[in-house]
């Protein structure tokens, strides 16, 4: 699992960029960080969209969830966007060697989620299935084989279609200006991580990106703060996300922790 560290860490090297252009110069763990922050707030957005919207799901929430922040990342199309995705996989892959070592207990294989690195997998799996031109490099270190990774165009475009005819009625055609409540608490031990995703307009991307897209029946509402837990959340009876700075923080760290295992 360690070449596949590595191989991941010279990508982003290569890739490096600011993460947008007219922001402050940020290091490669805050990167990391908010790369790895875009792609779990776009996950949290799909609960909104799913419970709001009151969008069928066949198979489990979690699963379509991340499939919605791959493809929104995918669609977007751009070296930025690109990099999200894989520092998310690349994220999932070392939470994976962080937690799931040597065997899987029964609340990992029970739980709502799947394993890490399954989520690590589906990622690249999207990823190359929309684009191999682009990602089958990647998907080669990762070990996904040459028929799994031609299998997953078709992943890719069940995904696709899926997602585009359930979210097609709520459409927003005629562009107008949808409102959003966004706030960024302020962090009393982690200013900096709250800074980090408010100088990057992390909640405000996000708008232009997938909320402003679609009619939806009440103001959704997303908020940064700290929870004394690394978290995220949609929260089905106030209809907020919230985005714990704690989080940030824990990307940052398991950032930091590998460069120095290496
Ligand atoms: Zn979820």
């Amino acid at each position: 699992m360690r070449r596949i560290f590595l191989i991941f860490v010279l990508l982003i090297g290569l890739q490096n960029s600011a993460f947008a252009q007219n922001q402050k110069a940020i290091s490669p763990e805050q990167e990391f960080a908010l790369n790895n922050s875009i792609f779990v707030l776009y996950h949290e957005i799909a609960h909104l969209l799913i419970d709001e919207l009151d969008i069928p799901i066949l198979g489990r929430e979690e699963n379509a969830a991340d499939n919605f922040a791959t493809l929104m990342l995918l669609r977007a199309d751009s070296e930025q966007t690109n990099n999200a995705l894989i520092d998310s996989a690349y994220g999932w892959f070392l939470s994976s060697e962080n937690n799931e070592q040597d065997f899987y207990s029964d609340d990992d294989l029970y739980g709502e989620h799947n394993l890490d690195i399954q989520r690590a997998f589906q990622i690249v799996c999207l990823m190359v299935g929309r684009d191999p031109a682009i990602f089958s490099e990647i998907a080669d270190e990762v070990g996904l084989d040459e028929d799994r990774q031609e299998a997953c165009a078709s992943d890719y475009e069940q995904a696709s279609t899926s997602w585009d005819k359930v979210l097609a009625p709520f459409k927003n055609e005629d562009g107008a200006k949808i409102e959003v409540d966004i706030k960024y608490n302020r962090g009393f031990g982690l200013v900096s991580a709250g800074n980090l995703l408010r100088d990057n307009e992390f909640f405000e991307n996000a708008v232009i990106n997938i909320l402003q897209k679609y009619n939806l029946p009440k103001i959704p509402s997303m908020r940064g703060k700290e929870c004394h837990e690394a978290n995220a959340y949609y929260d089905s009876w106030t209809g907020e996300v919230l985005y714990c700075y704690e989080l940030v923080d824990e990307f940052i760290e398991a950032f930091r922790k590998n460069e120095t295992e290496e």
